[in-house]
């Protein structure tokens, strides 16, 4: 080649072993060129020239997109085991707003950001009530959508909740930047009126803002929107809200409240018959599915299958570590196509490559920020996972992907970069905190 041009020059050049960018295939010895945070070149073979960093032996992927956390409530791993979903549900609820202070929570969801950024995690799809999993996410420089969400089951609380709704989201945005960005979550079917859906749609078409849902994610959620009846319905009957039959399915009644489109992420959509498959690609919805939280809480497994051949974009999630207990985006890919490959009863109904691109650029696509993450290509931010390969449970290696997803885990990753720069976290003193704030959860 000829000698290198000017703009070369002034590029980084980060080498490993093997570069995935899943735009196209595995390219062994190959290096990734940053200029700015961002990828100018992608180019595998030998080539002249030394690199910034260098990681043979390693493969460099881009940074997995997680596209459905609740960072605030890391504080809360394994303090809700085993618990039926409606007392989980209730349980998780009264701890926060009971026994956890803003300082509280802003430690935990430092701690969330930061066993993120350890496993390779960039960019979340992040449910934030107290504001604090945003704080996070701008305080390391993580990338993707925080949803401020939004809760209220009567028809009355409409006012004071999208009051408060306006008020966090003024907030958030003051800080929003680039591919962070802030979006809305009515919550859940169970947990919002019918009257604050509509709102909240409203004043997303009417400030441009992205909207994640909890949807379809278990057997009483659906007897609740369809019958009206089951532990959700006595929930509000408790306290005096009516509760309506609505004769369909948790997606139709979204549908019909007009709260799918191209700018919704369906959270979960495990009970998504055929009809809400036709409406959400009709619509443009995608999903964030979480198979680790679903096997968990004892759910049924979302007809992903069904979502890919409809064109439905799909990302994978761990939800919070209180139904998960590790992120971990190696485990989810495996969990995504043993669990598809189960339900199919076919072997050869997914395969190590769809997982990865769900890790990655579904996740990306689920945020609305597919023109910055999610792949190595010229033009996105240099976000990237380096995974060691040298490791006897990683040995031999045939295809660098098969690997990563059916072998590989958290444990693996020995460095993340955002926006080029390779992150260095100090745990030490957030994990010091959130085993103190344990130790007082934990006291009788
Ligand atoms: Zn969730």
């Amino acid at each position: 080649m000829d000698g290198p041009s000017p703009d070369i020059r002034r590029m980084r050049w980060i080498r490993a072993g093997w570069v995935c960018p899943v735009s196209g295939p595995p390219l062994e010895d190959a290096a990734v060129g940053v200029e700015d945070g961002r990828i100018v070149e992608v180019r595998g073979g030998r080539f002249p020239g030394g690199a910034d960093a260098s990681f043979p032996g390693c493969v460099l992927l881009p940074g997995f997109v997680n596209a459905h956390t609740h960072l605030e409530l890391t504080v809360m791993r394994g303090f809700l085991e085993d618990l039926p979903f409606p007392e989980w549900l209730r349980t998780l609820t009264r701890t926060k707003y009971e026994a956890l202070s803003r300082e509280d929570l802003t430690i935990s969801a430092r701690l969330g950001a930061m066993e993120c950024l350890r496993g390779g995690v960039t960019a979340v799809g992040e449910m934030t009530d107290v504001g604090t999993g945003w704080d996070a996410m701008c305080e390391l420089g993580m990338h993707g959508v925080a949803y401020q969400e939004v809760f209220g089951p009567a028809d009355a609380q409409a006012d004071a909740a999208m009051a408060s709704l306006e008020a966090n989201v003024a907030r958030a945005r003051q800080t929003e930047a680039g591919a962070r960005r802030v979006g809305v979550s009515p919550h859940a079917p169970y947990t919002v009126s019918s009257a604050l859906y509509e709102r909240a749609r409203d004043f997303c078409d009417a400030n441009n803002l992205p909207m994640a849902v909890h949807v379809a994610e278990s057997d009483d959620e659906v007897r609740f929107i369809r019958d009206g009846d089951g532990p959700f319905a006595e929930g509000w009957k408790r306290r005096d809200i009516p509760v309506t039959a609505r004769s369909t399915s948790p997606l139709g009644y979204l549908d019909r409240l007009g709260i799918l489109g191209p700018a919704t992420l369906a959270v979960h959509a495990i009970h998504a018959g055929p009809d809400d498959v036709e409406r959400m690609a009709e619509a443009g919805v995608s999903v964030a599915h979480c198979p680790k939280s679903n096997l968990k809480l004892g759910h049924a497994i979302a007809p992903v299958l069904d979502f890919l051949a409809a064109g439905v974009p799909v990302g994978l999630g761990s939800d919070s570590v209180a139904s998960n207990n590790a992120v971990d985006m190696f485990e989810e890919m495996r969990l995504a196509v043993y669990l598809q490959r189960s339900r199919a009863g076919d072997p050869e109904a997914m395969n190590a490559r769809a997982a990865l691109e769900m890790a990655t650029l579904g996740g990306a696509r689920c945020l609305g920020l597919q023109d910055d993450l999610g792949t190595l290509e010229p033009g996105k931010l240099a976000d990237f996972v380096v995974v060691e390969m040298d490791d006897p449970a990683l040995t031999p290696s045939y295809d660098p992907v098969d690997t990563l997803v059916y072998s590989a885990s958290r444990k693996n990753v020995s460095a993340t970069y955002l926006a080029g720069e390779r992150v260095a976290l100090d745990a030490g003193p957030t994990i010091d905190e959130a085993r103190s704030i344990a130790r007082r959860l934990a006291a009788p």
